[in-house]
């Protein structure tokens, strides 16, 4: 049995504006500049964090405070995600590992009735691919495909020995997200279910 690997924002939840306004909210307390869309599609996200200059020992209360922020907001799904969700859950075992917080994932899935998922993993206190490789063991995941939506995502489905689907209606661009070679790139949900695994 294949496992598809879900990322949560920006590849099924529709949370990148309402996300930066909170982002550039907080980082206004720290002194630092507000980052602009455009930066966060083309730019990798580390480069523009070394530029804030934001101390390393802030950024999980930062991280912590955006997850509070988050969850007073009423996210969407992308048009057409839940319908080729439910498609492939009948094809595929179906999970989510986010940086965001499992409540918040969970809520959204709950409201969305898109309650088609194995389990929610929240990646807040580990890597990302610290996160698979413990979903990996924790559920004998053999064959898992991770689907996200960052260079991120893909670095760290590599480093956990998995192929990733790259999606390119999220928070980085196409060309961004290409220098980092993903082994598939899609421009719209729909396409998940032509991909063979
Ligand atoms: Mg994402």
């Amino acid at each position: 049995m294949i496992h598809l690997i879900f990322d949560f924002d920006g590849t099924i939840a529709d949370s990148f504006d309402i996300n930066l306004r909170i982002v550039n909210k907080i980082l206004k307390k720290y002194d630092a500049r507000n980052i602009s869309k455009e930066e966060v599609r083309n730019r990798e996200i580390n480069d523009i964090l070394k530029e804030l200059k934001i101390p390393a020992v802030n950024v999980p209360s930062i991280i912590k405070e955006v997850v509070v922020e988050l969850k007073k907001e009423n996210l969407k799904p992308f048009k057409g995600m839940p319908e080729v969700l439910k498609t492939l859950s009948s094809k595929y075992r179906l999970c989510i590992i986010t940086a965001n917080s499992k409540d918040n994932a969970e809520k959204f899935l709950k409201k969305n009735k898109l309650e088609m998922f194995d389990f929610v993993h929240s990646t807040i206190l580990l890597s990302k691919y610290k996160a698979i490789e413990k979903a990996k063991k924790d559920f004998n995941i053999l064959h898992g495909i991770y689907i996200g939506d960052e260079t991120r995502d893909i670095e760290s489905a590599r480093k956990a020995g998995m192929r990733c689907v790259a999606v390119t209606w999220g928070y980085n661009s196409k060309e961004l997200l290409m220098k980092h070679d993903p082994e598939y790139i899609i421009d719209k949900p729909a396409e998940l279910l032509k991909l063979e695994f």
